[in-house]
C-alpha cells in the first residue's frame, strides 16, 4: 500500500529561533521539489512557521506546507504559562533544564502524528534523541538536523574523542585539533563547557544521547554547501563514517525582498525604511553589527562597542538585543553621551529584530560582526560578506575558526572564553580594528574578494545541477525507492 502514498516528510525543529528559521527554509525547498511537507510544532511556535512559509505556495507550484501542532507541556515541566520558546526564556540554568524536560515529553503526541500520517522520513532537531525510536517504531526513517557546520560537527567529535584540553598547561595555550585536517587550533578556555566539564547533569545526558541516537538514525542533513568545506564533509562522511546530505545554503531559498525580510520574528524597523538608508550609502561600505537571537551583552560591553564603531569612522547598522528582564531600552544608559545625535546618518540603531538577510544582501553592506551563529555565518558567507568574528558560547568557537583559519574571510576580535552572558570583555581598541581589519586595505580586498567567490559557490549550489541541489535530490530519491 504505502506505493501509493505521496512522498511526505515531517520537519520536528527544536523550539528555538536559530533552529526554526532554517526548518522554514527547508520546509519550503522540499515543497518546491513537489515534495508534501508538514512541519510539527507548538501552537505559539505555528505563527512564525506560517508567516516564514506564507509565499511557499506561490513559489512551490501549489504545493502547500502544512503545519501541526502538538502541546507543548510548559506547566507540567515547571515553566510559566505560554512558554514554548527557549529564546523567550529568561536565561536561568534551571528554567533552560525545564525546557528540555518539557521537550523531552513530545515524545508520545509526536508518536500520535506518525502514526496518524505514517510520513515517509522524519527530519528532527539533535535536540529530540528519543526522535529516533520514535519513528523507528513505525519503520519511518529518521534524519537528524543539528543546525551547524560539517567543520563544527568534525571539530567536536575530534575534540570530544581526543580531549586535547586535557594536555595544555594552561586555559589559553592552543592546541591543535587532533586527527583534524587543516592545522585547526584553538584553547580550552574556548571549548565549550559541556565537553570539558565531566560533570553528568541533564544537559551533558541530552548531548549524549543525541550522539548515540545520530549513529542509530538514516543521516544527517546539513546547512552547507559541499564546496564550502569540502575536506569537511569528506571528513564527516568517510572518516567518521556517517550518511549525511548538505542542502545549503537554506536561506537562499528567500529570493524576494519580502521573503528576506521576515526571518522567524516581525522586524523591528521598516522594511523600506531600513533599505532606503541603506539605498544612501556607497557599495561594500556598511559594516553590520548582530549577535543572533540568543546572545546578551551587558551596557558596558554595548559601551565599548559603541565607542569602538564611532572610532572606527565606518558607517554601521547595530542590531542591540536587550532580554526582557533587563531591558529599559529607553533609558539608553548603554549608549555613550550624544552618541545618536553624533551618528545621524552615520550608524543606525535597531533596538530588537533586524531584517539580517536583507541587510547583509543589500549592495551597500561590506562586512559583518556576527557572533558566529552557524545560520548568520552562512548568511554571511551567501551575502558574499568579510567578517569579524566574534563567538559567545554553543559551536561558535568552531565556526569563528572556520572563518578565520580554513576559509581566511575574517579576522577574530579575540574573545578567549566560552560564556554564557556577555560581560565588557572585549575592548573598544579592538573592536574598532577588528571592524577596520575587514573593512579597509588590501587584506580586507583579499577577504572580501575570498567571500564574494563563496558567495557565487553557494548561489550556483542551490540553483539546478549545482552540488546541494543534487544532494537534496538524491536524498529524496534514495528514500523514495527505500519507501516503496
Ligand atoms: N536574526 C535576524 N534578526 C536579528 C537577529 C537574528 O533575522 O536581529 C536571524 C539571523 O538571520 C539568523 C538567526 O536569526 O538566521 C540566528 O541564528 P544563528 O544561528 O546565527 O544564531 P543563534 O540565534 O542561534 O545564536
Amino acid at each position: 500500500a504505502s506505493q501509493n502514498r505521496p512522498f511526505h516528510v515531517f520537519l520536528f525543529p527544536f523550539m528555538a529561533h536559530g533552529h526554526m528559521i532554517p526548518v522554514a527554509d527547508m520546509a519550503k525547498l522540499f515543497a518546491a521539489q513537489g515534495v508534501k511537507t508538514t512541519i510539527i510544532t507548538t501552537p505559539l511556535n505555528a505563527p512564525t512557521f506560517s508567516k516564514a512559509t506564507r509565499s511557499s505556495k506561490t513559489n512551490s507550484g501549489g504545493i502547500e506546507i502544512e503545519i501541526k501542532t502538538i502541546k507543548f507541556p510548559s506547566q507540567e515541566a515547571g515553566l510559566p504559562e505560554g512558554c514554548e520558546n527557549l529564546d523567550s526564556l529568561p536565561a536561568t540554568p534551571v528554567l533552560a533544564d525545564s525546557f528540555f524536560k518539557a521537550a523531552g515529553l513530545l515524545q508520545e503526541p509526536l508518536e500520535r502524528l506518525l502514526l496518524e500520517d505514517q510520513p515517509t522520513c522524519l527530519v528532527a532537531d539533535m535536540f529530540f534523541p528519543w526522535a529516533t525510536d520514535a519513528a523507528a517504531k513505525f519503520g519511518i526513517p529518521r534524519l537528524v538536523f543539528h543546525g551547524t557546520s560539517f567543520f563544527a560537527l568534525a571539530a567536536s567529535d575530534c575534540v570530544r574523542r581526543y580531549e586535547p584540553f586535557k594536555n595544555t598547561s594552561s586555559d589559553s595555550e592552543p592546541f591543535v585539533i587532533p586527527d583534524l585536517p587543516g592545522e585547526i587550533k584553538m584553547t580550552r578556555a574556548q571549548v565549550p563547557s559541556f565537553i570539558k566539564d565531566n560533570t553528568e547533569n541533564d544537559l551533558t545526558r541530552l548531548l549524549k544521547q543525541s550522539k548515540e541516537a545520530e549513529v542509530r538514525s538514516y543521516g544527517i542533513v546539513v546547512n552547507s554547501f559541499y564546496e564550502l568545506e569540502p575536506v569537511y564533509a569528506d571528513y564527516y562522511r568517510k572518516v567518521l563514517g556517517k550518511k549525511a546530505w548538505h542542502i545549503g545554503p537554506l536561506s537562499l531559498c528567500n529570493r524576494e525582498n519580502e521573503e528576506k525580510a521576515y526571518r522567524g520574528k516581525e522586524a523591528s524597523i521598516d522594511e523600506h525604511e531600513c533599505l532606503k538608508w541603506l539605498d544612501s550609502k556607497k557599495p561594500n561600505s556598511v559594516v553590520y553589527v548582530c549577535f543572533g537571537s540568543v546572545a546578551k551583552f551587558n551596557n558596558s560591553q554595548l559601551k565599548e562597542i559603541a565607542i569602538g564603531l564611532e572610532a572606527s569612522g565606518l558607517d554601521f547598522i547595530w542590531v542591540v538585543r536587550k532580554g526582557k528582564d533587563d531591558d529599559d531600552v529607553s533609558k539608553e544608559d548603554w549608549l555613550p553621551e550624544g552618541f545618536e545625535e553624533r551618528m545621524e546618518g552615520k550608524g543606525l540603531i535597531i533596538r530588537g529584530w533586524a531584517p539580517q538577510v536583507l541587510i547583509l544582501d543589500h549592495g551597500a553592506a561590506g562586512g559583518f560582526v556576527t557572533h558566529c551563529g552557524w545560520n548568520s555565518t552562512l548568511e554571511g558567507i551567501a551575502a558574499g560578506l568579510p567578517m569579524v568574528t566574534w563567538p559567545v558560547s554553543a559551536e561558535q568557537f568552531y565556526n569563528e575558526k572556520l572563518v578565520t583559519q580554513v576559509l581566511k574571510i575574517g579576522v577574530g576580535v579575540g574573545t578567549q572564553k566560552w560564556i554564557r552572558v556577555v560581560g565588557d570583555s572585549v575592548k573598544k581598541e579592538a573592536i574598532e580594528k577588528a571592524v577596520t581589519q575587514i573593512m579597509v586595505g588590501e587584506e580586507a580586498e583579499k577577504m572580501r574578494s575570498r567571500a564574494k567567490g563563496l558567495a557565487e559557490q553557494a548561489r550556483r549550489a542551490i540553483e539546478k545541477g549545482g552540488s546541494s541541489h543534487s544532494d537534496l535530490n538524491a536524498l529524496i530519491e534514495e528514500l523514495m525507492s527505500s519507501h516503496s
